[in-house]
């Protein structure tokens, strides 16, 4: 199952694909069933420094609309480690289509800090990158080692923090880095 976005050159989202609803009902995005037409990337990617990185990717794609770019990045479910790919491609009238498809899945115990449907939240603010999925607790670690060592694995321990989405710089180098490297000119 996949889904797919359409932006226009303003950023702005245009279109979407028709697993839209069936994507969005499956994943806890009721909120954007049916399309919010017109909203801004900013209002589907949470952290400023990851919005920028997807910026440089769709502005990549319209200076380059005859280049493909496939990502790989991590978005998992409460009970599911998954490895999206999304495939990104411009075209000449400066729109940018992001089809994004579950790539691997692997079943875990549920981590009920990804659980949108667990209500009670603290105060407190836990790190996620957006590419990775790792938390940052001291350093970037995997979702389920950050849990643990903060012990919210149970939901007895007491509210859950809020998660806040970024873009760690492991990732940051690799996306950027990687961004050249697979859409060079050796592939053309
Ligand atoms: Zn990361």
């Amino acid at each position: 199952m996949g889904v797919t976005w359409r932006f226009d050159g303003d950023d702005l989202l245009c279109g979407v694909g028709a697993d839209w609803n069936e994507f969005a009902l499956a994943n806890g995005g009721g909120a954007c069933v049916p399309p919010p037409i017109g909203q801004p990337l900013a209002g589907f990617v949470s952290g400023p420094d990851l919005c920028v990185v997807w910026r440089a990717i769709l502005g990549l794609s319209r200076r380059d609309p005859d280049r493909t770019l496939r990502l790989t990045y991590r978005c998992d479910s409460p009970a599911e480690r998954r490895i999206m790919t999304a495939t990104v491609t411009g075209n000449h009238r400066a729109e940018v289509a992001i089809v994004s498809e579950i790539g691997q899945r692997q079943p875990r115990p549920s981590v009920p800090l990804l659980d949108a449907t667990v209500p009670a939240r603290s105060g407190e603010m836990i790190r996620m990158c957006g590419w990775c999925a790792r938390v940052k607790v001291d350093d970037w670690v995997d979702v389920e080692e950050g849990c643990r060592r903060l012990d919210l694995l149970e939901l007895e321990s007491g509210p859950l923090p809020r998660i806040t989405h970024g873009i760690c710089n492991d990732c940051r180098v690799a996306v950027t880095g990687g961004l050249d490297l697979v859409g060079g000119a050796h592939r053309r």
